[in-house]
């Protein structure tokens, strides 16, 4: 790649990020989800649609930082959570 070439795909680039909207900037924390479960560390394959929208992910945007969990392991937590009486909040949401 030549000098001229890198400065338009940079510019390029600078420009795809200028038009991005709120929520594909949070979106953007997509890029820093890992690619396992948080405790079993079982694959997580973004591409995956059914894992996409059963795995929990849990953003927290101040921090920049993503964490998924399986269904299991969620679900394992949820209920150690219960059985200390420990009320369930999500914890992105504060
Ligand atoms: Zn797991």
């Amino acid at each position: 790649m030549n000098r001229q070439q890198k400065r338009k795909r940079d510019r390029q680039i600078k420009n795809s990020k200028k038009q991005k909207t709120d929520l594909e900037q949070k979106m953007g924390l997509f890029d820093l989800m890992p690619d396992n479960c948080f405790i079993c560390h079982k694959d997580f394959n973004k591409k995956d649609k059914k894992m996409v929208t059963t795995w929990n992910v849990v953003v927290r945007e101040k921090e920049q930082s993503v964490k998924i969990y399986c269904p299991t392991c969620w679900n394992n937590a949820i209920e150690l959570l219960k059985q200390h009486g420990v009320p369930i909040k999500h914890e992105g949401q504060d």
